[in-house]
């Protein structure tokens, strides 16, 4: 295979194994599976709530719903992330209210989130970009000294520390998630972390078409359908995840450590061959050591803009390595603009940002000579844009 993907899911006989010993069960839904994926995510994130759900974004959402975000609510965030971070607040008929970002770390400017709080604030829902931890516990302090809940959007992050406190375990509750190009993927699928008993109550139920949570768990899926189960105590979702991925979930929890750990290996095969690229900036990370590596973006310098970033792009694209524009501002998509009137210009940091950023081909298995050949033909590319400058 000559052409080198922007990521690659890390599915072994362990996992394909794991499946099909599902499949030959009766209980495809809601069953013990479920049970230990939750545990085994939540038992990561330093919580006593997972609840599993169908996507990231749908756990966006439960947490919104029972959050009680409502119509006239700002929801404080960032522009710079995946839009399923914004939209959860639209889901929920609230306001997002973006904040500009650091240039340093790409996430939320902790300086400026303060002074966008105001008597309508809700909720505050922040990112670890690209996997990088740095400013949620600041953060998180903001959001309790003026009792707002903080929801940790750690979608990009499983099993990344900040100091001694991992990934999940900030604010009022957290979401991951797992598709396939995140650390651990369950096809598609996510999981909420809290330590609120009656916050993961009620995301039991909302998942689950609104029925009365489940007190016997082991009791939860097939056996129950005559009692409760056509009793519905408030207007619900089927954000279910099926067992078929959790036992897939389950196999991937297991290898965390070895994924983590390739992960690392792979960025630091970039950190090194980039190193003196002085037409980039690379990823900025405080502890490169309990960073959880979710991609590996590169930035060009600011004697670039977007038709380069564009172009080069386009050149990697026809040499057969995979790359993306991660991510195109959230408030200038069609329909932000068009709800909220937003301009070019509102959050400059962000913008200037997303105009330069590349993300180049980062999974596990991915080799030196593969690494050396996305970081030759980067090179060529960049080498062009400068004399294409010139002329
Ligand atoms: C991947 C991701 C999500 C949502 O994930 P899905 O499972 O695809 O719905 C949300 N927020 C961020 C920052 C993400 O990267």
């Amino acid at each position: 295979m000559s052409s080198i993907p922007l990521s690659r899911p890390d599915i072994t006989d362990r996992e394909i194994d794991a499946v099909i010993t599902t499949l030959k069960c009766d209980r495809l839904s809601m069953g013990p599976r479920q049970a230990r994926f939750e545990e085994l995510v939540a038992e990561r994130a330093g919580r006593r709530h997972g609840i599993a759900i169908s996507s990231g974004t749908a756990g966006l959402h439960l947490l919104m719903l029972a959050l009680g975000v409502q119509p006239g609510d700002e929801v404080i965030t960032t522009p710079f992330s995946f839009v399923a971070t914004a939209n959860c607040a639209l889901y929920v008929g609230a306001k997002p209210v973006f904040v500009d970002i650091d240039p340093r770390t790409l996430n939320l400017d902790v300086d400026k989130v303060e002074a966008a709080i105001t008597p309508k604030t809700k909720a505050i829902v922040a990112v670890e970009v690209f996997g990088n931890p740095a400013g949620m516990d600041k953060i998180e302090q903001i959001a309790r000294k003026h009792e707002i809940a903080l929801v940790e959007d750690c979608c990009e992050a499983l099993g990344g520390k900040l100091d001694s406190r991992p990934v999940g375990s900030f604010g009022r509750a957290g979401v991951f998630a797992f598709y396939p190009n995140k650390q651990i993927t369950t096809g598609e699928g996510g999981v909420i972390v809290t330590d609120d008993d009656n916050l993961a109550d009620l995301c039991r139920s909302l998942r689950n078409q609104g029925r009365p949570i489940e007190k016997d768990k082991s009791d939860a899926g097939v056996t129950n359908r005559t009692g409760s189960w056509l009793q519905h105590e408030r207007l619900g979702y089927n954000y279910r995840l099926s067992e078929i991925s959790a036992a897939l979930g389950i196999a991937q929890m297991e290898r965390l450590e070895e994924m983590l750990s390739q992960r690392r290996r792979v960025a630091g095969l970039y950190m090194r061959r980039l190193m003196d690229f002085t037409d980039l900036i690379l990823p900025n990370v405080d502890q490169p050591d309990l960073m959880s590596w979710f991609v590996f973006v590169v930035r060009l310098t600011d004697q670039f803009g977007l038709t380069e970033r564009d172009r080069v792009i386009t050149g990697l694209r026809r040499h057969d390595i995979g790359c993306a524009n991660y991510f195109p501002c959230i408030h200038l998509q069609p329909y932000m603009r068009e709800m909220f009137g937003y301009q070019k210009g509102a959050f400059p940091i962000a913008e200037s940002v997303s105009q330069r950023t590349i993300a180049l081909p980062f999974y596990n298995r991915l080799e030196e000579m593969q690494v050396e050949l996305a970081c030759q033909t980067l090179k060529i590319m960049l080498d062009r844009e400068k004399l294409l400058k010139r002329a």
